[in-house]
């Protein structure tokens, strides 16, 4: 049994997280910016994730000259890099919870209908065995990002 599940609600220490988001931006050539990096910054306090109008209007308050592109651009860098993920289902973008994706694997999100909780499993077996029997009959994930409608633990327990 080697499935971990790594809740979004335990970020780890975020100066750890936001210096090997760069240093995984330095090894691919490209550059983690203080807007990217305080994007990211938000996107890791808030696990449960942020709208773009939340990232939006938060970044405002260091910056007041931030406009919805200059967020949406930020977002794109994150994701093309694998360090942030979009939840569609919910219009929800989210720090990855591990610094995993550099291979641009699929991330597994369990969103909760309940509470609206995302968690990401980390479970590289089922992304493997996913990939392999979609393409088997021809298909390809339209996204990086699977979601899964999942009730919580904390829901499950509260009925
Ligand atoms: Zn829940």
């Amino acid at each position: 049994m080697n499935t971990t599940y790594v809740p979004i609600e335990a970020p780890s220490d975020e100066t750890d997280f936001l210096d090997g988001a760069e240093a995984h931006c330095r090894a691919r050539g490209v550059s983690l910016t203080p807007i990217r990096r305080m994007v990211l910054a938000m996107l890791h306090c808030h696990p449960r994730g942020l709208k773009a109008y939340d990232l939006l209007e938060r970044m405002k308050a260091d910056k007041p000259g931030a406009s919805p592109p200059t967020v949406y651009r930020a977002l794109d860098f994150l994701i093309d890099q694998g360090l942030a993920h979009k939840i569609g289902r919910m219009n929800l973008f989210v720090a990855c919870s591990q610094l995993c994706h550099q291979e641009r694997m699929p991330g597994l999100f369990l969103v909760c209908p309940r509470c609206n909780g995302v968690t990401e499993l980390q479970d590289e077996s089922v992304i493997r065995a996913l990939t392999a029997s979609l393409a088997a009959v021809g298909h390809q994930l339209e996204s990086q990002e699977v979601e899964i409608g999942a009730i919580c633990p904390r829901c499950r327990e509260l009925g």
